[in-house]
């Protein structure tokens, strides 16, 4: 018998309100809808969770 498993990774994805852009990373613990990361390197504004998902990989 051959099984293949599956696993879901979160992502997190990251977005400047001043320039629009985004970066995906991994999600990590803590991480909130909405809520304010960092400053931009490009723009120096504001960047905050976008969103948030899960993908389903087969290995
Ligand atoms: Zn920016």
């Amino acid at each position: 018998m051959f099984s293949k498993e599956k696993i879901t990774i979160a992502y997190t994805i990251e977005k400047c309100e001043g320039c629009g852009i985004q970066k995906k990373r991994k999600f990590a613990e803590g991480d909130v809808l909405f809520s304010k990361i960092s400053k931009c390197n490009s723009c120096d504004g504001d960047t905050v969770i976008d969103k948030i998902f899960g993908e389903t990989i087969e290995q």
